[in-house]
Parts: structure tokens; C-alpha cells; sequence
């Protein structure tokens, strides 16, 4: 069993972290005294780099011991967000703070949905990247993207963010109204992960002396 380290304030992604792994040999926890790490300035250009910040300074300030039986602590962080394609793939990395406050998820919906008025061009896509670090030293960068089509009315109540604004043309229903194993069997989130995990598989961890 191989333990990661999980860096998010948002406990939902910690449970979709959980559920994408499904019967993987891995248990996700949250880092441990996660809550006082002072966060990081996310200044990257893309979710890549976002992400590889993220992982580094929270390896970097973490207190936790050896992992499960491998010498050095794995630790991940992701970044992710909406790209449209209109909109020049905007939010992108402003994702969370689209209309200005981080994580307002209906103000960001009412401005995504502002801008797009009058414009046919609905294509979009969810984008995640996870970088994952051992000991202090990156170890990779998994990517997972899902396309879809932006929706003007709000469906579902499911999931958080954009789900609700979020069409899959293969469940013919936004994210909001997919159940939550149904949309990270198919999400960025969801592929990102399952990309970190076969890597993990490929490449054998150093063993504790
Ligand atoms: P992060 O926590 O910095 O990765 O912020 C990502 C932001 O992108 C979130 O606040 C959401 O607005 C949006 N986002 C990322 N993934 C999803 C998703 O699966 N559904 C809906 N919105 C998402």
C-alpha cells in the first residue's frame, strides 16, 4: 500500500481524490498540519506550473515522517480549471477567482455566462494537472482533460464550480446531474490521477533502509 499526501483546503476534492483511486493500492490523506502551512502566491502561467509550486512549497514546510514503507513522503498538488474556447481559454488558470473573490463559484458562473451572451461558440474543457513530489524532488506531472459545451441555464446541484454550466455530450447531462462516480470516470480530475497512479505502478518506489 503506498500512502500519498493530498495538498487542498477542499475537502471534496480530497473525497474525489479518494474515488478516482477506487481499488488502487494507495491510501490518500490529507498532509498532515495542512491547515498551518501559510499558503503559496499560485503566480504560474499555466495549471503545470500551478501545480509544481503548490507541491514544492508544501513539501518543502511539511512535517511528516516516513511513508508507508518507501523511504521519502509522496506528496501531491493539483491545479485545475475551465478553459473556453471562445473566450480564448479563459478562465484558465483564474479559474476559482474568474469574478474577482476566490472561489465564488456563482459569481463565476454569472460572469462566464455574461461573457458568452450572444456567442454561438460553446466548446469548452476541464483541465487538471498533478504534480507529484517525493521527498522534495518532483517526480512528475500528470495531466487529465475532459471536453465539453457550456450551457446557459444552470443543471444539477451535483459537484461545485462550473459542473452545473458544464455539458458532457456522453451522459447528455451537464456534470451538476451526473453522480459523482459517473463524472470521475470520465474527469480531468479523475484522469489525472489514474495517470499519477499507473506511473507510480511503472516506476518502484525506493525502499525504506
Ligand atoms: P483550484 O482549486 O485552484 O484547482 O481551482 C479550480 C477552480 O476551477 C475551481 O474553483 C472551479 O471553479 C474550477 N474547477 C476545477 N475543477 C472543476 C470541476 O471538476 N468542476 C467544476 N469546476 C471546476
Amino acid at each position: 500500500m503506498i500512502r500519498l499526501y493530498c495538498v487542498t483546503g477542499n475537502p471534496g476534492k480530497l473525497r474525489e481524490f479518494r474515488l478516482a483511486a477506487g481499488n488502487a493500492p494507495v491510501e490518500i490523506e490529507l498532509l498532515p498540519g495542512f491547515k498551518d502551512i501559510p499558503p503559496c502566491l499560485e503566480d504560474g502561467a499555466t495549471f503545470e506550473e500551478n501545480a509544481i509550486i503548490k507541491a514544492r512549497h508544501y513539501a518543502r514546510l511539511a512535517r511528516v515522517g516516513k511513508g508507508a514503507g518507501h523511504a521519502r513522503p509522496l506528496l501531491f498538488a493539483d491545479d485545475s480549471g475551465l478553459e473556453v474556447d471562445a473566450l480564448e481559454g479563459a478562465p484558465g488558470v483564474l479559474s476559482a477567482r474568474f469574478a474577482g473573490w476566490h472561489g465564488d463559484d456563482r459569481a463565476n458562473n454569472r460572469l462566464l455566462i455574461e461573457k458568452l451572451r450572444g456567442v454561438e461558440r460553446r466548446t469548452a474543457r476541464f483541465v487538471c494537472a498533478i504534480a507529484l513530489v517525493e521527498g522534495e524532488r518532483l517526480r512528475g506531472v500528470y495531466r487529465g482533460a475532459v471536453e465539453g459545451v457550456i450551457v446557459d441555464d444552470p443543471r444539477g446541484c451535483g459537484g461545485f464550480g462550473y459542473d452545473p454550466h458544464f455539458y458532457y455530450p456522453p451522459f447528455g447531462c451537464t456534470f451538476g446531474e451526473a453522480g459523482a462516480e459517473e463524472k470521475f470516470s470520465v474527469s480531468h480530475r479523475g484522469q489525472a490521477l489514474r495517470a499519477m497512479l499507473a506511473a507510480l505502478d511503472q516506476e518502484p518506489l525506493p525502499q525504506e533502509p
